[in-house]
């Protein structure tokens, strides 16, 4: 049985890619920082729910130290955070600027990195991490949004890195936008269901093979400029 590692698993994305790996019989483990009834729901149907806040380094040690040993097919990185709503140029402040940069670029990178051992050990080695289209500075043509897209541009940039120093060790790195999604960060106009965006997002995890690594994905495997 594959083996996933989900952030932010209590809403939005997060929560229905714990739910459709569930129901496709995987061993799921969903990390979340707030527990909802319909993760509490998961729980009962033998998915592992452990408490993480991705920016708290002790819950991050706690977690690997539960972890040791047990080997990890595909480590997905989901939670992420728009920022502070004051994001115009003239209202930016280091704090709310600092705050979107370590829950968006930081801490996807250092879980991976606390996680290496066993993803090492997992048969798949794939470490699959939402970005954002507002991340590609190819694609800004409309400027704004000063935390989140610098966030996610710093979130590419690493994951770049990390796709070209583990490609040799047999791992496959996604950077993947799921779509505009009706949740809480997308809002209700979205173009696509969390269960569509969910399942678009399976198909390239599970069908992801060395030929996709370092590659910035869109939903339905478009390639997206940087
Ligand atoms: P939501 O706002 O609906 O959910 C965000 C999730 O991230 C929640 O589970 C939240 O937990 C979790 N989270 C936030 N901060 C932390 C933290 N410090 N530690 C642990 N978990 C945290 O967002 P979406 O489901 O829409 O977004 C999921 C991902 O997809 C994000 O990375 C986002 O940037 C990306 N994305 C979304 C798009 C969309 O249209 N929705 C478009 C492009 C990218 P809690 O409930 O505790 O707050």
């Amino acid at each position: 049985m594959p083996s996933i590692l989900i952030t932010g698993a209590g809403r939005g994305i997060g929560l229905a890619l714990a739910q459709q790996y569930c129901e496709a019989g995987w061993q799921v483990i969903a990390c979340h920082r707030s527990r909802s009834p319909a993760l509490s729901a998961l729980g009962e149907r033998g998915v592992s729910l452990h408490s993480l806040d991705v920016v708290d380094d002790a819950q991050i040690g706690e977690l690997t130290a539960s972890l040791a040993g047990k080997p990890l097919d595909v480590l997905f990185n989901n939670a992420g955070v728009y920022g502070p709503d004051a994001d115009a140029f003239g209202e930016l402040d280091a704090a709310g600027l600092l705050a979107t940069l370590h829950v968006n670029t930081v801490a996807p990178l250092l879980l991976a990195q606390a996680l290496l051992p066993n993803l090492l050990a997992g048969s798949r080695k794939v470490i699959a991490t939402l970005s954002s289209r507002m991340g590609s500075i190819a694609d800004n043509g409309s400027g704004g949004h000063y935390p989140y897209r610098a966030s996610k541009a710093g979130l590419n940039a690493a994951l770049k890195s990390l796709a070209i120093d583990l490609g040799p060790r047999g791992f496959t790195v996604l950077v993947l936008h799921p779509g505009w999604v009706r949740t809480d960060m997308g809002g209700p106009h979205g173009q696509l269901s969390v269960d569509e965006s969910a399942a678009g997002l399976r198909r390239l995890v599970d069908r992801a093979s060395q030929r996709d690594n370092g590659k910035f994905l869109d939903v339905d495997g478009h390639e997206l400029p940087w």
